[in-house]
């Protein structure tokens, strides 16, 4: 990973991040860190410093990082005394807070090892996922309300390569995660600038055109699936880029091929089958389905982790319930590539997908004052989690239900079945 053509790559990369990801303005400060506040592996040293080049390059008043080892948070579970799990470093939540009420940006990098758990006691590693959960609620709840420019990212860690491409030596397994990383974000184009421009307004004209539909609810048929879910009055449908309330037009996920909106909570109806497997706190839960009624959860069956899509369910209240429906056509460039990435930032972005759990607020209208009652009474969801699970396929249809219940075809066979 040192050759000139990657060092290359992650400048571009980095220059990108910056400029589209985050959109960082001159005079604001940049804080880096791995999900909403753990720190960073050492191990993407040499793209964090990339950033932090492009981000003085672009203005940055200053810019910190929160670094760590990643086997510290095993370690822990191994030979923690079992009575201190409750604890949690809370300067790394204070850290972050104190940026974000100050209006700065945040960039965390995933890419870390997907199996940082595996083999641990299950009911230790929930606990642990639960006490990290809490303490981070109130990150995740200014970055769900879009209170700053913020960006998720990834890069190529050495663990979480050899899962995707468990053949290969460890040295080709990155090389050929970093090439997939550069493809499915433009950084392999001449411009990737121009290159993410284009995309982001190609994105918009899908959501705007939803927008204008107003439809009241989606109905998905598919092997398996006969799902109808509501939307909400004064739902609104996002894609790449983004507002921040410290007026800031961001992308906040890069890569990014979905349009998004905010489904009822309070509305969903049959079962939905996973067409792909849901990586989650290190374990893999593989051909699932999830069955509903009124909206909420009452029956899940896997054929591999079913206990662990359980614990997920039954994490609160919110958790039985949908946060986030998103349509992502069949044939984009990270659908293509045939494989999973076991990184919700890659897979949510090769199929259309749902969220049990936490809505967020910037996909209701005029959301941002509502305390957390009125916002669930809107149709909102509130829940410690939020995790995507893709439902999309090539044969998967889906229909638009107008406010008069008539119905628009919205995906044909898994793409786009109307024009912008
Ligand atoms: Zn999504
Ligand atoms: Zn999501």
């Amino acid at each position: 990973m040192t050759s000139k053509k990657h060092q290359e790559s992650l400048k571009k990369y980095a220059e990108a991040i910056i400029k589209i990801g985050l959109n960082l303005q001159p005079g604001q400060r940049l804080i880096i860190t791995y999900g909403p506040t753990r720190g960073v592996p050492h191990q993407f040293a040499p793209l964090v410093r990339e950033v932090v080049k492009s981000a003085y390059a672009n203005g940055a008043r200053f810019v910190d990082v929160i670094w760590s080892d990643e086997e510290l948070l095993r370690l822990r579970v191994q030979h923690a005394p079992h009575d201190s799990l409750e604890e949690y470093p809370t300067w790394q939540v204070s850290a972050v807070m104190g940026m974000i009420e100050r209006g700065d940006a945040q960039l965390s990098i995933s890419g870390a090892d997907p199996d940082l758990y595996g083999g641990l006691d299950a009911e230790t590693v929930a606990k642990v996922q639960q006490v990290y959960l809490k303490n981070v609620a109130p990150v995740n709840l200014n970055i769900s309300s879009n209170a700053i420019n913020w960006c998720v990212v990834a890069a190529a860690g050495e663990a979480w390569a050899r899962k995707v491409f468990p053949d290969l030596s460890a040295t080709k397994a990155q090389t050929k995660l970093w090439k997939a990383i550069f493809e499915t974000t433009r950084i392999d184009q001449p411009d990737p600038i121009s290159a993410w421009q284009k995309h982001i307004h190609t994105l918009r004209d899908r959501a705007k055109y939803l927008q204008a539909r107003q439809y009241s609810g989606l109905h998905y048929k598919g092997p398996g699936t006969d799902f109808t879910l509501g939307l909400p009055n004064g739902h609104k449908w996002i894609s790449a880029q983004s507002l921040a309330q410290n007026g800031v037009a961001f992308t906040a996920n890069m890569p990014t091929e979905e349009v998004f909106t905010l489904p009822d909570r309070n509305r969903a109806e049959g079962v939905v089958v996973s067409t792909f497997p849901l990586s989650y706190v290190g374990a893999l839960i593989e051909d699932f389905s999830v069955a509903f009624e009124n909206g909420r959860i009452t029956r899940v069956t896997a054929r591999k982790g079913e206990a662990i899509l359980q614990k997920l369910v039954d994490t609160d209240e919110g958790s039985h319930r949908l946060g986030e429906v998103a349509l992502v056509p069949a044939s984009s460039p990270i659908a293509r590539r045939g494989y999973l990435f076991y990184n919700t930032l890659f897979d949510e972005n090769a199929s259309c997908h749902i969220a049990i759990g936490r809505a967020y607020r910037f996909t209701l209208t005029g959301s941002e004052e509502l305390t957390e009652e009125e916002f669930n009474s809107a149709g909102g969801n509130s829940s410690l989690a939020h995790v995507d699970f893709m439902i999309g396929s090539p044969e998967m249809d889906i229909d638009g239900i107008t406010q008069e219940g008539t119905r628009e075809p919205v995906m044909r066979k898994g793409e786009w079945a109307f024009e912008t």
